[in-house]
């Protein structure tokens, strides 16, 4: 598996250069711990996996920043200038795609967390190590399971057929326990947020991943599956009860049920 702890060294050095993001957007934050926070959302481009969840949860809710990912569309001194333009905002989500597949914009956003005392979140699949310069505050881990591996022959949203060739893309750097470990013991926080589809199969995943990376039960929070805002409602019953079973956190996807499946919010 690749290591990319050398981030440290890297920054981005011209802020006029168009980066490999394609969102930014003040929202509040829709999912776990920090459930209800106003944050700016940075969304990168590109994705190591390519996801399917199923009867239950459609395809990746953002298969624009991966299946097929759009090219990027801002640069690092716009985020700048959205941060200065709504400055009682304190939070930065940064999300994608795979954001680890770019670990210099990482580093920078990091600092200028530190610089100017916002509170980071880097949510991520864990196929990646990131070591930035200064520990982030929280790594929201959503590890990809077999409920996320695409089927032979279906249809991708935008017609693609799906070959093997797609789904070993899919599985080359799923479950990376190794950086996912690495991910937790550098940074100063970290929240497991697993998307569950109810299934036994599922569960069963899910425990001997925190069994692995001896992740206590009060870190993670089961979230349902599901692209639209009914995909989503009716997953609620089922993972809301599993949870209460399993012992583990819940969350929901406010974001979803808010605007179903509107991009940008
Ligand atoms: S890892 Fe996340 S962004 Fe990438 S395809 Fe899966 S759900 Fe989408």
């Amino acid at each position: 598996m690749n290591n990319l702890g050398g981030a440290s060294q890297l920054r981005v050095t011209n802020y006029n250069q168009i980066l490999p993001i394609i969102e930014i957007y003040p929202c509040l934050q829709g999912e776990g711990s920090r459930r209800g926070h106003p944050c700016f959302a940075i969304r990168t481009t590109g994705c190591t996996h390519r996801c399917y969840f199923g009867e239950q949860g459609d395809w990746c809710d953002t298969w624009y920043s991966s299946i097929h990912a759009q090219k990027g569309k801002f640069s690092f001194y716009d985020i700048i200038q959205m941060i200065e333009s709504s400055p009682n905002i304190k939070e930065i989500m940064f999300t994608g795609g795979a954001p680890t597949m770019h670990p210099a914009i990482i580093n920078e956003i990091m600092h200028l967390a530190y610089q100017r005392n916002f509170f980071l979140t880097l949510e991520t699949e864990g196929s990646h190590f990131i070591k930035t310069e200064h520990p982030i505050h929280l790594i929201s881990l959503s590890p990809k399971f077999n409920n996320s591996i695409p089927k032979l022959g279906i249809l991708t949203p935008k017609g693609k057929k799906v070959d093997q060739k797609f789904i070993d893309q899919h599985n080359k750097y799923r479950l990376n326990l190794y950086a996912m470990r690495q991910m937790i013991d550098y940074h100063q926080d970290y929240q497991l947020k697993p998307v569950c589809d109810g299934s036994h199969e599922n569960i069963q995943e899910i425990n001997s991943l925190i069994a692995e990376l001896n992740i206590p039960r009060s870190k993670v929070y089961l979230m349902p599956a599901g692209r639209t805002r009914k995909e989503i409602i009716k997953a609620y019953p089922k993972i809301i009860e599993l949870a209460l079973k399993e012992g583990f956190k819940f969350t929901g996807r406010d974001h979803i049920i808010a605007f179903d499946d509107k991009i940008g919010v």
